[in-house]
């Protein structure tokens, strides 16, 4: 199971700690001020996710840092072409004079475009971006808990969204199989998650067609969580949504103003309450979760925000 965690309170920027049962490591998607994010929660990081560098998104990075310092950790970080000067800039603006080498490291995952990610790495106390290799997308990140993939969507500039899934699982029902147990098992339960119903498996010297033992195997589909920050309230951003994140369990949608303000969402590149809710409703979205709200709005205009995505997402 993903779990996930509102770092900020609603008046704040945003920021989510993401956290797997059973998996050493959390994740951090954006770094807006957020007064819920501590020490330890900075100090087992694995990957940090970035959607896009506006202000409201990575102005605490210098708080992680500073917690960062010291841990010997190697910690990576997810954002838009341009996130690794950036992060450069941050930390040349410090005097590091009195660090040692293994203090800390970033390595920057650098999203070019759908398919393309450049990897940099950057060490005290120079900091020089040390170009590493490119990888291919939608993956950005992969281990045996987890896989990120992302989607880019426009927000006058390109905005990341970012989907986590837990890998799907097959289970053996061995209550309802009349064979016992055995090195088959494994075989079958490959065979049933490439779908091969045609592989031959072998019980006990004999052969038997993997279809007719798909009966005693079930799907447990992995959880599904979405990240979708800042974008403009549009045909091609929907679609995009609706297609990353179909019928996940949970995303958390930036829904940045009131219906009354949709003027002026359009004209700033963001979402508003009803655009946010109907396109989670058409991607399936089993819960969402509006997050994200502008400055302009005290806590009764938030919660008039939390109410119209409500009924508008049913
Ligand atoms: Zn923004
Ligand atoms: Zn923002």
């Amino acid at each position: 199971m993903i779990h996930a965690t509102l770092k900020n309170l609603p008046t704040e920027d945003i920021c989510i700690q993401v956290s797997i049962d059973n998996h050493p490591r959390q994740y951090l998607c954006e770094c807006g001020s957020a007064s819920l994010l501590g020490k330890k929660d900075c100090l087992n990081l694995g990957v940090i996710f970035i959607s896009h560098t506006h202000i409201d998104h990575f102005v605490n990075f210098d708080t992680v840092l500073r917690h960062q310092l010291g841990s010997g950790m190697r910690v990576v970080i997810c954002g838009p072409k341009g996130i690794a000067k950036q992060v450069q800039s941050k930390l040349w603006a410090y005097n590091w004079n009195l660090i040692s080498e293994d203090e800390v490291q970033y390595e920057i995952r650098e999203i070019q475009d759908e398919n393309t990610i450049k990897i940099y790495e950057l060490r005290p106390p120079k900091w020089d971006l040390q170009p590493i290799t490119e990888l291919e997308g939608p993956i950005i990140c992969q281990n045996e808990s987890l896989t990120v993939r992302f989607t880019i969507l426009d927000h006058g500039t390109p905005s990341i969204a970012y989907s986590f899934k837990e890998p799907d699982v097959v289970s053996f029902l061995q209550n309802e199989s009349p064979f016992a147990p055995g090195p088959w098992v494994k075989m079958a339960k490959a065979a049933f998650l490439a779908n091969e119903p045609e592989m031959l498996i072998n019980i006990q010297g004999q052969n038997y067609l993997a279809a007719e033992l798909f009966p005693y195997f079930r799907l447990k589909t992995g959880y599904h969580l979405g990240i979708v920050m800042d974008h403009l309230a549009s045909e091609a951003n929907h679609e995009k949504i609706i297609k990353t994140f179909q019928n996940a369990d949970q995303v958390f949608i930036e829904t940045y103003y009131l219906n009354e303000d949709k003027e002026l969402a359009l004209q700033n590149r963001h979402s508003f309450a009803q655009a946010s809710a109907e396109v989670m409703r058409k991607a399936g979205v089993k819960n969402a979760t509006p997050v994200h709200f502008s400055r302009r709005y005290a806590e009764e205009e938030i919660q008039l925000i939390q109410h119209q995505f409500k009924m508008a997402f049913g």
